[in-house]
């Protein structure tokens, strides 16, 4: 539905973990009869039972690919190129994961500088370090405390199975970038209630939320978020196939919308979903209900949430507005 239309939204991917990212044929160059075919994840009906279960998943097919720098340019390389020339994104955030850098042993600032040189010409893309609640121990203590000045590093984001507690070295982290001037995220709202999503505003200041989700459960919740300019940056494919949502036509995306708050869509990990970023929108016209001028100003967040100067912000705006002047009033 509106599939012209939506192709011709230019779009930002705020979401996006580069690991949940890599494409089939790099899975396929590891194991050509594993990777035969996608997963049956990737089936509209498919639900992840857990959490945990996706996890294991995602990290079973990730893990071997990503061992270096290097083999993050050449999946970054693939995937920014399609969201440019496939998908119509001129700005990606994506985040990598600190526990990737553990166990792989991988370098974290030349992976940083890695998956930026990996963008073609044209496409912003920044880069954020995924730290997960008990992601700070002896081996990675030392580098998450230093991540705050890899050169190519442009945020962080807290991952992972929110019921686990946030530990005291996140407070610490988190407000160093803050203090840095920098983006701070957290994944909140996914699995766990408004109150987490409270506990992250409080403790981290966090300036945007990956999902909140269950945020609209909590009216006043939604209009502290809108009135502290905190975008959601959700994923509606993925809410679906791990429960988060029980169906696209009744998913929190327009509660969030409807109350005022800024909120974008995006993929969050596509090797497990099989899902573009045309997808997320088009579900959300055509079974969330969702008009064009609605995607339009969905579309519309992404750019104002961009990390770019006005310079660069004006013609994407600008582009969005002369596509939105050609609709009609109830379009
Ligand atoms: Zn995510």
């Amino acid at each position: 539905m509106y599939d012209e239309f939506i192709r011709s939204l230019p779009k930002t991917e705020m979401h996006l973990h580069i690991e949940g990212a890599l494409p089939q044929e790099l899975l396929r160059k590891l194991d050509p009869v594993k990777y035969a075919v996608p997963p049956p994840s990737w089936d509209d009906s498919f639900r992840y039972p857990n959490f945990q279960a996706f996890d294991e998943h995602l990290l079973g097919m990730v893990c071997p690919w990503y061992t270096s720098p290097e083999r993050y340019y050449e999946a970054a390389k693939l995937i920014l190129e399609r969201l440019y020339h496939e998908q119509n994104v001129r700005y990606v955030e994506t985040s990598f994961a600190s526990g990737v850098l553990e166990f792989m042993g991988v370098d974290g600032p030349a992976t940083a500088e890695a998956i930026k040189a990996a963008a073609p010409e044209g496409l912003d893309v920044r880069v954020f370090l995924g730290i997960h609640h008990n992601g700070y121990n002896e081996r990675t203590g030392a580098f998450i405390d230093d991540c705050v000045n890899w050169k190519h590093l442009d945020g962080v984001d807290l991952h992972g199975a929110e019921t686990m507690p946030m530990e005291p070295w996140t407070d610490l982290v988190w407000k160093r970038f803050n203090d840095a001037g920098k983006m701070t995220k957290a994944h909140a709202g996914e699995f766990c209630g408004p109150e987490f999503v409270r506990e992250v505003l409080s403790r981290l200041n966090v300036k945007r939320i990956e999902h909140g989700e269950r945020a609209a459960q909590d009216p006043a919740l939604l209009k502290q978020i809108k009135d502290l300019g905190i975008t959601l940056d959700l994923c509606p494919i993925s809410n679906v196939k791990l429960g988060v949502s029980n169906s696209f036509a009744d998913h929190s995306l327009r509660k969030i919308f409807d109350a005022g708050v800024s909120c974008t869509i995006n993929t969050d990990d596509p090797v497990c979903f099989g899902n573009t970023l045309f997808d997320d929108y088009e579900v959300m016209a055509r079974e969330g209900g969702f008009k064009k001028s609605e995607l339009l100003k969905i579309a519309r967040n992404g750019f104002q949430a961009a990390l770019v100067d006005e310079k660069r912000r004006a013609p994407w705006l600008a582009e969005l507005d002369a596509i939105g002047a050609t609709l009609g009033e109830n379009e």
